[in-house]
């Protein structure tokens, strides 16, 4: 992995040698985001991207409070999925107006607070119309809405399909008409219309054939709604390399599908902000997850590198989180990148459970107790996205360096 330097054999996160780190932080396992890194990848997004597309950062992909507010400050908006992450978002000093509330089930009173806060939701049923007319009445305050619309189509060969077919996702586009005259009946602020495909997509041409197909769609609902569309969140699904044989996604067949799109958006839906939202593209290359290794074992021939961190810290990485086929995460001794790859050895977590699985016989250097194993591309579904507290081990730090 070469967005991180290496000095003297040691991987540096955030201009800090790895072992140093580890003194710094003073335990581990700890996962490591490394600030510029964040600063640059938004930075070359947004030199491709086209004037007048914004972007906005999903914050389940990481919801750490520092990193939300470095996050904040480099992107337009930010996309939270409960009360939760809306208070970290907005203790980030995240702009309300800029803030937008998807996901199924919201609470009456995940709906109040947002409403009170002024974000914009997205409204996926029926039932969150009329809580929020209550609301709203109650509040003196018209709620700020946008349809979360669940497209007739899918994000071709993206990683976690979140559209298309049936979904507890958004409302389905033929039913979006109805619900778009009960949110004018109801006297709702009407701004807008949010689609989101799918996710981890490593395939520009199913990134920017989505993309088309959400814009069109929007463009044909906009003549149902009680409002002209100020406000037009194509998704994402950006996807980030985490194993043997994955490309990088190519940005700029992307940036020239929504180039395309924000002419067209300029006379047919002239008072639209066209948005994307982008989780772990924008943070999963600039995070690391750091354990120790405690033991060494060989068991009928074979390396084991048993290590302070696991599944309890890092699901993803055991390849527990919705993955079909287990693969092995890119894995390191971050304290030994000078040495050759000599030994052929499994990581493994403290947890009595086969499946805490770190690295599946890789390629590593000749590791010992004390060692520092890291785990790359883990800025992403990484500490909020595992169970911590599954067999009662201490917890895991976070820092941003
Ligand atoms: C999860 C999610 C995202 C972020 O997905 P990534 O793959 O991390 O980019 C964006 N929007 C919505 C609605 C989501 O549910």
């Amino acid at each position: 992995m070469h967005q991180f330097p290496v000095l003297n054999g040691e991987l540096v996160i955030g201009g800090v040698p790895l072992s140093r780190l580890a003194a710094r932080v003073g335990q581990t396992p700890f996962y490591a985001y490394d600030r510029r890194l964040l600063a640059t990848r938004v930075a070359e997004l947004r030199s491709l991207l086209p004037d007048g597309v914004r972007l906005h950062y999903a914050m389940k992909a990481n919801p750490m409070p520092a990193l939300v507010c470095h996050m904040a400050r480099l992107v337009d908006g930010i996309d939270v999925a409960s009360a939760g992450e809306l208070k970290v978002a907005l203790d980030a000093g995240a702009n309300p107006e800029e803030i937008s509330f998807a996901g199924p089930g919201k609470g009456r009173g995940e709906l109040r607070q947002a409403v009170a806060a002024g974000i914009l939701i997205n409204i996926e049923s029926p039932r969150e119309i009329d809580e929020l007319a209550a609301i709203s009445a109650d509040a003196g305050l018209a709620a700020r809405v946008a349809v979360r619309v669940n497209p007739d189509f899918e994000l071709k060969s993206s990683g976690m399909k979140m559209g298309g077919g049936a979904r507890q996702f958004g409302v389905d586009a033929e039913q979006v008409p109805e619900l778009l005259a009960g949110i004018g009946r109801a006297g709702l602020a009407f701004e807008g219309f949010h689609l989101f495909a799918g996710s981890q997509n490593l395939r520009a041409e199913a990134i920017v054939e989505a993309q088309i197909k959400s814009y069109e769609l929007a463009l044909r609902l906009s003549s149902f709604a009680p409002a002209s569309v100020r406000f037009l969140n194509l998704g994402g699904g950006f996807g980030i390399p985490y194993f043997p044989g994955e490309r990088p996604l190519e940005l700029a067949p992307v940036a020239a599908g929504l180039a395309t799109i924000a002419e067209r958006a300029a006379h047919e839906l002239p008072a639209a902000r066209l948005v994307i939202e982008l989780g772990r593209y924008l943070v999963g290359e600039a995070g690391v997850y750091v354990s120790r290794i405690i033991d060494r074992k060989v068991s009928r021939g074979q390396v084991f590198l048993v290590a302070d961190g696991g599944l309890h810290h890092h699901l993803s990485a055991s390849g527990n989180f919705g993955q079909v086929i287990r693969k092995n995460y890119p894995v390191a001794i971050g304290n030994r990148l000078g040495a050759p790859t000599s030994i052929t050895a499994s990581v493994v977590g403290p947890l009595c459970t086969p499946l805490d699985l770190l690295a599946d016989r890789m390629p590593l250097a000749d590791a010992q107790p004390g060692d520092l194993v890291v785990i790359f591309q883990s800025g992403a579904y990484g500490l909020s996205a595992s169970p911590q507290a599954f067999l009662g081990h201490p917890t895991c730090l976070e820092v941003l360096v």
